[in-house]
């Protein structure tokens, strides 16, 4: 077992709630091999979902169902992470997430609770629209909020605007994303959620973007839906979605950044499949969650005996119920076949 899987273990059990699970994809010594070209931080962090409210009305939404359903993650439960994290140091930083985060009215206590616990980052997940509120940004950063993963949905102010269902909500994040670059020490995250409706845009929007010096990593998060079949028909068949993918990665490495894909056939990125890093921060959520969540079951592949990726997730069930399997399309990729991702959900 790998120092970073010792680690969650540990960090889990330190936790003591139900419904916390360690988001590696990737084996040990995974990381190894990435080195530089995405933060691949995830071992490294822990998230906390402590608001379940939103403001925006996303349509690849993966909550809307049980947003009302799920209980934030206490106060107690953080109390617990924080003291653990003061007596071992063993996360470098903590997420704060759930549907929209800077909606809780103490999010500045709770992120100065986490600076003097030892968390050397406090990372918002947000979709950036409350940030245009410079004072607001000012505080949170003053309360230690050095890390801001935000929600970009569109390319330009109409497609944004639809995808979120909120008129303006654009205009807010763009004024928010550029208050934020205005700070040497924050580093700014953006996590695009890959649809129908937005793949032939990513290109655009790494070039929408390209101004923000504090802009270190772009994420693109293949979508899937919380159940068998894509109700919404907002899956978007992956040949598709390829050359778009491939020229957003591209653009974004010859500006310098980071990216990371998720939940994309790592045998079709070819030479970009090192774009592909499907670990997430240990999570703590409610374990109804997990219920709805499990109920897309991935690792669907008709090459998966003889395919030697580590990282990749191969299908969802809604994908194949929609596309088929893609059997001519995927292909194996050389090596040993390691099949030890269905042991680590
Ligand atoms: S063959 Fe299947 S498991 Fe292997 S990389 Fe392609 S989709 Fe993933």
């Amino acid at each position: 077992m790998g120092s970073s899987e010792e680690r969650i273990r540990a960090g889990i059990e330190a936790i003591g709630a139900d419904g916390v699970r360690g988001g590696l994809a990737g084996g040990p010594g995974q990381g190894g091999r990435l080195t530089g070209l995405s933060l691949r931080d995830h071992e490294r962090y822990v998230s906390l979902t402590m608001e379940f409210r939103c403001n925006l009305k996303c349509v690849h939404c993966m909550i809307e169902g049980t947003m009302d359903r799920l209980q934030p993650t206490s106060v107690e439960v953080f109390e617990r992470v924080c003291a653990d994290q003061a007596e071992t140091g063993r996360w470098d930083g903590l997420v704060l997430t759930g549907s929209e985060i800077t909606l809780r009215g103490d999010l500045e206590r709770i992120a100065r609770r986490a600076r003097e616990a030892g968390f050397r980052h406090v990372r918002i997940q947000t979709h950036g629209m409350h940030l245009a509120r410079t004072d607001y940004a000012e505080r949170l950063i003053e309360a230690g909020v050095d890390e801001f993963f935000v929600s970009v949905a569109g390319a330009d102010r109409d497609s944004h605007d639809r995808i979120t269902g909120v008129p303006g909500a654009w205009d807010k994040m763009m004024a928010g994303l550029e208050a934020l670059d205005r700070h040497e020490h924050v580093r700014i995250l953006t996590n695009t959620v890959v649809t129908a409706l937005s793949y032939r845009m990513l290109p655009g929007m790494v070039d929408v973007l390209s101004h923000l010096r504090r802009l270190v990593q772009m994420e693109f998060w293949v979508y899937f839906p919380m159940a068998e079949a894509d109700a919404k028909g907002l899956i978007a068949r992956h040949g598709d979605i390829l050359p778009y993918l491939r020229e957003a990665i591209s653009r974004c490495r010859a500006a310098g950044r980071f990216v990371e894909v998720k939940n994309f056939p790592e045998c079709l990125l070819g030479d970009l499949g090192d774009a592909l890093v499907n670990g997430q921060p240990t999570l703590v959520i409610d374990p109804e969650f997990w219920r709805e969540f499990d109920r897309n079951e991935f690792h669907i592949c008709p090459h998966r005996e003889n395919c030697g990726s580590d990282e990749c997730l191969g299908l969802t069930r809604a994908y194949v119920a929609a596309f088929g399997d893609d059997r001519e399309l995927l292909f194996p990729i050389p090596g040993q076949a390691n099949h030890s991702f269905e042991e680590r959900k």
